[in-house]
């Protein structure tokens, strides 16, 4: 790797734009070419190979700087320019990704926009740049400034390892795509940034914005609206509200918007669901590498906001009322918009264990489902994992490779029942995951931090106290619903139901006011539609979540034409 700004750029320019090319001579045209024109704004930094330019951007990450653009040559031996950008954007995934290649590949550009979402290829060599070059450079850097997420160049968290709401602040910034940086109060420069903001730190996490803003122990809303995300809808009327931002509700918005719907998105914490938790989503059409949910997300989120859809986090929805033609959606504040249409795609949340002292610790050792960001802590730790389903499997793969030791506690005598077949294969082929199988969790122990756990041997009926400094908790999920009580019908369980399903003996369901009968996602009330894991027998997958995101658009549509 060669950093070729001079120092005195590198010390106060905090935006880069990476290049990397694996002819020497070529790599530093580039970068001269790029320097003469962005190197008073911009730090250029430049690689000769793919596993380099890795390397640079994990520094630039860990530095807390900022990637705007990359331009990757294609051809490069090892590492292709295509594999390389995929795995960039891991790492900086709102950076506009440019491929460079010598003649018209054709094929290369097309594997390229299908795998890394390419912004632009380019013919090398371009001459004049000033014709060839800079304006697409210029171009992507204004998308790329214009990315809501931009503007906020690093916010700092002060916290405590153990305290349940200073890992709920990292989470929701990291699941938010919100740079950050963390600082342990306990640590000098922690304790630095305290005096600093003038906190005392016995209440914590205290969160210092970019513009030096203090917040102490800020709520999610406070939080998103300080932090660029946007938290009020920029009118009071609609056509279309979702719901949920997980794959159904981001699939919704993409086709709702990109269709002409005036669209709004309301996700109560962060955008992508469940699968914004999910490691690596293996089996999504069209990514035969696996893709990140964190990737996935980020990618649907730019997509929908492109289409013009607004996207608003950290709004609870609590109530929805019919008032003639308009259906009224209330937020948690007592506030409200109207739409003529409405898509439910709340889909499912985590089932809370239940076990002496595992509410007490939730935060600080036990969490609910696959918090990214604990898993760099987890090195060198043991970790549990309770649940026999994918996420668990997906998780436990995840984890060990950080972790001294995962177990998994399944409570049934396998995993062949609950657990994909590729999954129970990687994980037999990692030594540091055991599996327990016939166990039960029945105490979490520790007082301010986990510090083991008691398991139970349903099968010889035996406990058994075992170290454990993290516990994460994959034990099914449930619809939470319970807002739509007396408003929308749903099942025993409390999943919507829709279509057919609402229609016993082929009648209409109680009190349905029209002559004809619910359409496929329609749920009891007329224009309100449901998709994704909130609707009764739904198949709970990324992709059927997205299939009828997209198909409740088009059922809005006709909904809208009828009306
Ligand atoms: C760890 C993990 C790994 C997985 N791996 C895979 C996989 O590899 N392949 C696969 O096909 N599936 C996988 N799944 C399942 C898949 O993620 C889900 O089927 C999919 O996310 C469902 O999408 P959804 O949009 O219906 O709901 P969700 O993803 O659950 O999203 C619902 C969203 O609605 C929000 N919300 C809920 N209530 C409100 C409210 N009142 N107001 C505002 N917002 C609200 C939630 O905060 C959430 O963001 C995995 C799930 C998990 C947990």
């Amino acid at each position: 790797m060669t950093i070729t700004a001079p120092e005195s750029e590198a010390r106060t320019a905090r935006t880069a734009i990476v290049t990397v090319d694996d002819d020497p001579g070529v790599s530093r045209a580039v970068a001269r070419d790029l320097r003469r024109h962005y190197g008073e704004e911009h730090r250029i930094v430049r690689a000769e190979s793919g596993g380099a330019a890795l390397d640079a951007l994990k520094e630039l990450k860990l530095r807390g700087d900022l990637v705007a653009v990359i331009l990757a040559d294609y051809r490069m031996p090892q590492m292709n320019g295509i594999e390389f950008l995929e795995q960039a954007m891991d790492i900086f995934p709102a950076a506009r990704r440019v491929l460079l290649t010598a003649y018209a590949d054709t094929g290369a550009a097309i594997d390229a926009i299908n795998l890394v979402d390419l912004d632009h290829y380019l013919l090398k060599p371009w001459d004049p740049p000033e014709e060839k070059l800079y304006p697409v450079v210029d171009a992507l850097l204004d998308t790329w400034l214009a990315d809501a997420r931009q503007p906020v160049p690093e916010t700092k968290v002060v916290g405590h390892r153990w305290s349940a709401r200073s890992s709920e602040v990292r989470e929701f910034l990291a699941r938010n795509q919100v740079p950050y940086r963390w600082y342990s109060a306990d640590e000098p420069e922690g304790q630095r940034l305290l005096s600093a903001a003038g906190a005392d730190g016995l209440v914590l996490p205290v969160v210092i914005t970019p513009d030096g803003e203090v917040l102490v122990e800020p709520a999610d809303a406070e939080l998103a609206g300080r932090v660029g995300l946007a938290t009020t809808p920029s009118r009071d009327f609609y056509d279309l509200v979702v719901i949920g931002a997980g794959p159904a509700g981001l699939g919704a918005a993409v086709y709702g918007a990109s269709e002409g719907l005036k669209t709004v998105l309301v996700e109560r914490t962060a955008t992508g669901g469940q699968a914004g938790q999910s490691s690596r989503i293996e089996n999504y059409l069209g990514f035969p590498d696996g893709v990140s949910g964190a990737q996935l997300t980020a990618r649907a989120r730019r997509q929908a906001i492109r289409f013009g859809a607004e996207v608003l986090t950290a709004r609870d929805v609590v109530g929805l009322e019919v008032n003639g033609p308009a259906r009224s959606v209330r937020f948690a504040d007592g506030s409200a918009i109207d739409a003529h249409t409405v898509i439910l795609a709340t889909g499912v949340s985590y089932r809370q264990l239940n076990a002496p002292g595992v509410e007490s610790l939730t935060g600080r050792g036990v969490f609910y489902g696959s918090t990214l960001t604990e898993a760099t802590a987890c090195a060198g730790q043991e970790v549990y994992i309770v649940g026999g389903a994918n996420s668990a499997g997906q998780a436990a793969v995840y984890l060990a490779r950080h972790a001294q030791s995962v177990t998994l506690l399944v409570r049934g005598p396998s995993l062949e029942k609950s657990m994909s077949y590729y999954l129970i294969q990687q994980i037999a082929g990692i030594p540091a995951i055991s599996v327990r199988t016939c166990t039960d969790v029945v105490a979490a122990l520790g007082e301010d931090h986990l510090k083991g756990l008691t398991l139970r041997d349903s099968a010889g009926g035996t406990t058994q106290d075992v170290e454990a400094q993290y516990l994460f908790v994959f034990i099914g999920a449930a619809p939470l619903t319970d807002w739509l009580d007396g408003v929308v019908a749903r099942d025993a369980r409390g999943f919507v139901l829709s279509g057919p399903d609402l229609s016993a003996e082929g009648k209409p369901p109680r009190g349905w006011p029209l002559d004809r009968a619910p359409y496929h996602l329609e749920t009891s009330v007329p224009g309100v539609f449901v998709a994704g894991d909130a609707r009764a027998e739904s198949a709970k997958r990324v992709a059927s979540a997205v299939g009828e995101g997209a198909m409740a658009v088009m059922l809005v549509h006709r909904y809208l034409e009828k009306t």
